[in-house]
């Protein structure tokens, strides 16, 4: 019999399995204790729980930490990670090291059922939303998880499709009984879910990257099917209605392709729609992918869509292109994977 995973359980959890196996509330705060800031991986390393304690909750549970299967190493130290999941599906998780800063981007499904035209995980369907233990196992299990100082949720998958999960491993990073991760560390990005902005605005206070890639309707329809029935209009709505606090980042994320969404015309109607907006734009180079059509534009081209946008007030970074020698698009390596299996 398969026994259900502590680890990626929120406190209220933890303390209805204690209830459930009969043991005293507190041992809930002892049990999140080892898993979040104990590092230990089995339940019998719990040495404060009693052994009688231990032995009734190995009956049915177990840690449920699990490492990776595979790794890549970029020539410039981006670090590709595959982890199986759901019984035999791949995900990714990438680790990005720059300067002071270490960061993890998770995966939050097996692929992903919105359908981007320029995504490799978009060309897998969907197969699973990823479970809070599988979201932060990534985390956790990661070689250099003692290194990391910021996370993001930009791997396979739409996070706000899958928010309930997200909510949690979010809760477990930022609770003072978890992690107590500051939210400022980490970013969810979103392709624009309506229902998924407003409740992740309210339950939680983490940065929120809505993916853009163009300010035109018909254009971003052809590029992301969402926004046939979730409109960008819609998400700056939701935004400028919300009250953000200061130390919340709300950014776009605009992958630029050549000769399709770089011309002034989309420079001039970005800075309309987001004008008003506390907001960052960050300029993501696109990773070829098998089968597509698209192109990056040159450096130039890049360098000046950025200058601008700065130059109309809108602050706008290119985000570096990492890991390009190791299938850096997401979702190209674990189709490989999967393919493999077939
Ligand atoms: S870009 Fe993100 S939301 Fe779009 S298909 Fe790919 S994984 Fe899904």
């Amino acid at each position: 019999m398969q026994k259900e995973r502590l680890y990626g359980k929120t406190l209220n959890e933890l303390i209805a399995v204690t209830k459930r196996v009969g043991l005293p509330g507190y041992t809930a705060r002892q049990i999140a204790d080892w898993l979040y800031k104990k590092e230990i991986l089995s339940i019998d390393e719990m040495t404060n729980l009693s052994k009688r304690a231990r032995e009734v909750l190995t009956k049915e549970y177990e840690t449920g930490i699990f490492p990776p299967v595979s790794e890549s190493e970029s020539t410039d130290g981006t670090k590709k990670y595959l982890y199986n999941v759901l019984k035999d599906k791949y995900i990714e998780t990438a680790y990005i090291p720059d300067n002071e800063r270490a960061t993890i981007c998770v995966s939050s499904q097996s692929g992903c059922k919105m359908g981007c035209i320029f995504c490799m995980t978009g060309k897998q369907g969907f197969q699973g939303n990823l479970s809070s233990n599988e979201i932060l196992n990534q985390f956790r299990s990661l070689p250099e998880f003692q290194s990391l100082t910021n996370m993001v949720y930009m791997g396979m998958g739409e996070p706000l499709d899958n928010i309930t999960e997200v909510l949690k491993s979010l809760e477990i990073l930022t609770s003072e009984w978890g992690y107590g991760w500051s939210p400022t560390r980490i970013t969810v990005s979103t392709v624009g879910l309506i229902a998924g902005i407003k409740e992740f605005l309210e339950k939680s206070r983490c940065h929120l990257a809505v993916s853009l890639h163009s300010p035109f309707d018909d254009e971003r329809k052809e590029l992301m099917p969402i926004q046939r029935t979730n409109t960008v209009k819609e998400v700056l709505d939701i935004i400028r209605n919300f009250e953000i606090n200061s130390q919340r980042r709300i950014s776009f994320e605009y992958i630029l392709f050549k000769g399709l969404n770089d011309t002034p015309r989309h420079i001039k109607e970005l800075a309309r729609i987001l004008n008003g907006i506390k907001c960052r734009v960050n300029i993501i180079r696109f990773h070829q992918i098998p089968g597509a059509e698209f192109q990056s534009p040159d450096l130039g081209t890049t360098i000046n869509f950025k200058e601008a946008l700065n130059a109309k007030g809108i602050l706008t970074t290119i985000r570096a292109s990492r890991g390009v020698d190791i299938q850096a698009a997401c979702g190209l390596l674990s189709t490989i994977a999967q393919n493999k299996q077939q």
